[in-house]
């Protein structure tokens, strides 16, 4: 090759999409929300749906959706590096349970008339849901469920389910308009086989929520008092008891999401932070034997559960089926997320154990004297103490994994 010749490498489409994510991301999140999903601060609802409005101004609101839904029709690979980039940029969560849950399931089992009412008012952000599976004695054996619902004609002769019971642990439903749930209209069917599934309006009269405030100081959950609840016959989204498959097909979505393999990067990269930031006998963290042997086994771990997703990315991606195996990604991914903030906790030590409710919202002064990341270190090590129940609990997992993928 002469001196003058030039080779041109094509440009990396991907990379290129990367960018313009980045570009966005860079711009549109106003830098106090970054610092304090950074520092691991807790959102005020404000913080959250003002995020939510610069997404859904750039049509990146609900980009999985189909595009007659105002999807993007990214491909899986495009939307795994879009979500990627929000989570190291220190984005916070959007969308959640309405975009990824209530929404996917109206597009495929809701009819035409709730899809026309329910999706452009997720859409315009006008509808925030909650999940109301879960019952005081429902959990992982969900399908004993109890909340009743009984139909009744009024007297203008419309149809309604009057329903009676309560749902528990029942995530921001202090923010939510509306909420769905399993409900039993069948009491002499098989378990699973007397479960409906119904959309039931937060301000109808005989909805109550009680906060459940966690150990870490954080108003995650609820309980939901559901007390003689008219719904309409028409929120019941498919057929009266097939309520139970269709909750179900919620798990097909996203599940290489669960494995957060970006949100356990981000977390690792706060804990290498604190390495460096953090000396014992003079010497920084990170050259201390007990705390690099710990970061540098959370390192591989990380490393581990990216290739392991994109070996079943890759699989999904040539159509194949991806199986029970799958399982082991929402294990490793949340039993990895609590020992990197363990280990944070152990670095910061002592400064983790004050307990004020209002360092958890600001950011500290910079001369406070300890670590910016203390105040919220501890709180954030009990949250994600739930991601190994949330979703379905490790024994459960492991159970699955042992009969379904070994034949134990
Ligand atoms: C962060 C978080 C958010 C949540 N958000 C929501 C929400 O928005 N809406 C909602 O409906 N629910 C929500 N939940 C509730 C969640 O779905 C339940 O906590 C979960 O299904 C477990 O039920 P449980 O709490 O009743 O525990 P149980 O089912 O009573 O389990 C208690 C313990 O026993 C073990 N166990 C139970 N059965 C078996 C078995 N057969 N074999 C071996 N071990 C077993 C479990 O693994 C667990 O360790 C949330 C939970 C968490 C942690």
């Amino acid at each position: 090759m002469s001196e003058t010749e030039v080779t041109h490498s094509a440009p990396d489409p991907m990379q290129a999409f990367r960018q313009e994510v980045r570009a966005f991301v860079a711009h549109a999140l106003p830098p106090s929300v970054r610092e304090k999903v950074r520092l691991g601060l807790e959102l005020t609802k404000d913080e959250v749906m003002h995020w939510q409005r610069q997404l859904q101004a750039r049509g990146w609101f609900a980009p999985h959706w189909p595009v007659a839904w105002q999807g993007t029709g990214w491909s899986p690979a495009q939307r795994a590096v879009f979500q990627e980039e929000l989570v190291l940029a220190h984005a916070p969560e959007s969308g959640g349970i309405t975009v990824e849950m209530i929404g996917p399931i109206l597009i495929r089992y809701g009819s035409p008339a709730q899809q026309q009412y329910f999706l452009p008012r997720i859409l315009n952000l006008e509808h925030w849901w909650c999940q109301g599976y879960s019952e005081p004695n429902a959990g992982s054996d969900l399908a004993s469920l109890k909340t009743r619902a009984v139909r009744k004609t009024r007297p203008d002769g419309s149809e309604v389910y009057v329903v009676n019971g309560s749902k528990i642990w029942t995530s921001y439903a202090q923010y939510a308009d509306w909420i769905f749930c399993l409900v039993r209209t069948d009491t002499q069917a098989r378990a699973q086989q007397g479960i409906s599934f119904l959309l039931i309006d937060m301000r109808s009269p005989g909805v109550s929520v009680r906060p459940l405030v966690g150990i870490h100081g954080w108003h995650l959950f609820n309980q939901v008092f559901l007390d003689d609840v008219e719904v309409p016959v028409d929120h019941r989204v498919g057929e009266e008891n097939a309520g139970w498959s269709i909750a179900k097909s919620l798990l097909e979505y996203e599940r290489l999401n669960l494995a957060r393999v970006a949100e356990n990067r981000r977390r690792l990269s706060k804990v290498r932070a604190l390495g460096l930031e953090l000396e014992e006998a003079g010497v920084p963290l990170l050259r201390r034997p007990w705390f690099a042997r710990r970061y540098r086994e959370l390192e591989v771990r990380v490393e581990v559960l990216a290739a392991t997703v994109l070996r079943f990315r890759r699989q999904a991606q040539a159509g194949m089926p991806l199986g029970a195996e799958t399982g082991m990604l929402k294990l490793l991914g949340s039993v990895l997320i609590q020992d990197i903030e363990n280990l944070a906790v152990d670095a910061l030590g002592p400064d983790t154990l004050a307990y004020d409710r209002a360092a958890h919202f600001e950011p500290a002064a910079p001369d406070a004297g300890r670590s910016a990341y203390a105040p919220a270190a501890s709180a954030r090590r009990f949250v994600t103490r739930g991601y190994t129940i949330a979703g379905g609990s490790s024994e459960i997992q492991h159970e699955l994994l042992a009969k379904q993928v070994l034949g134990l």
